[in-house]
């Protein structure tokens, strides 16, 4: 069944990279989304995002696993792996190819910062370089390095296809025009942060689908996995929210269904800094379920629970669904018809 006409029924996911153990701000995001699943009688995943390979840590995924499941968070499905969708990733790349959004770039960052110095354009997003389109009118005999997505068109605005219900593209690329949102400007709704918008093309650029060194981006995998397992709800640490316009832009070139986000607070570590693998955090301690329950539960502003961790956990679900019930943001799909 082609992605874009599946049902949607809760389905919600906790989606680590196995870069690490769980530490105390990812079991945040994993209890969040546990809760909420479990607050509108739906199901909960576990994905592994493995597809960025060299940042993998051997075993870090079955420890995650452990780790989950000493804390009472067990998966409705088996989980699923990103490193075995490489062929569900190189067929969207190629209908986004087939539909003009996708080209080839060939670009090292030392030419991107130089291309951008040229223009007087010294702009340094958390450290990445917005492309400056190099490559949109072709590779002049260079050789592709990386994929790119065109956020310099229009987006297609997206209707909901009344006689089956199903989200479709109104028309190819081509005949966007007089159809269209302002170009690479997208708008959505957190369900806890409210109303977002960024304009993808000047915030970011066009962003990578598949990297120089052949493996996929980030963010064409999480949005072909989400739209495959019919991810409904995406509950995740804030730090990934400007993640969320590429990702919402990419389903609307896709032609997939737009989850609901609701991106949750941040554990900060002493410094301010937050909680991250990359600054050291310590691993999750599982050997106390309750206690590693009740810290993350705080972040959630959640009280304290004394009994086991699957009392705590019903308690929880109650006061989750109390606060963000099912059905708290809209259907999924809402943002379809949403023109600024
Ligand atoms: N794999 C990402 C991470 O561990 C999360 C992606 C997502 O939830 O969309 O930060």
């Amino acid at each position: 069944m082609p992605l874009s006409q599946r049902t949607p029924t809760y389905t919600g996911r906790f989606a680590p990279s196995p870069t690490g153990p769980l530490h105390a701000g990812s079991l945040v995001a994993a209890l969040a989304s546990w809760l909420d699943a479990r607050a509108a009688g739906g199901r909960w995943l576990v994905r592994i995002e493995d597809v960025d390979t060299p940042r993998c840590v051997p075993g870090a995924d079955r420890f995650i696993l452990s780790q989950l499941a000493a804390c009472g968070l067990a998966p409705d499905a088996p989980p699923v792996w990103q490193s075995q969708r490489t062929a569900t990733y190189e067929q969207a790349l190629a209908q986004l190819i087939d539909d003009g959004w996708a080209y080839p770039c060939r670009c090292t960052r030392k030419e991107i910062a130089l291309a951008l110095g040229a223009r007087g354009e010294t702009p340094a997003r958390h450290g990445e370089l917005v492309y400056p389109g190099t490559c949109r009118d072709g590779l002049h005999g260079r050789t592709a390095r990386a994929w790119r997505l065109r956020t310099d068109i229009p987006v297609p605005v997206r209707v909901l296809d009344v006689e089956q219900n199903r989200p479709s593209v109104l028309a190819k690329r081509t005949k966007f025009a007089t159809n269209s949102v302002a170009t690479g400007f997208i708008r959505w709704t957190d369900r806890r942060l409210g109303e977002q918008q960024q304009n993808v093309a000047q915030a970011v650029g066009d962003f990578v689908l598949k990297r120089a060194d052949g493996l996929f981006a980030y963010q064409l995998a999480v949005v072909v996995d989400d739209a495959t397992q019919g991810v409904t709800d995406v509950v995740r640490g804030e730090d990934l929210a400007d993640n969320t316009p590429r990702q919402v832009l990419l389903q609307h070139v896709l032609a997939l269904p737009t989850p609901r986000y609701l991106h949750t607070p941040l554990v900060r570590g002493a410094d301010g800094e937050k909680l991250s693998k990359q600054n050291g955090a310590q691993a999750l301690d599982t050997t106390d379920p309750i206690a590693a329950l009740n810290a993350a539960a705080a972040v959630l502003g959640l009280p304290p629970q004394l009994g086991t961790a699957s009392d705590a956990l019903a308690v929880w679900v109650l006061q989750w669904g109390a606060r963000w019930g099912a059905g708290r943001g809209g259907p999924p799909g809402a943002l379809y018809n949403r023109v600024p």
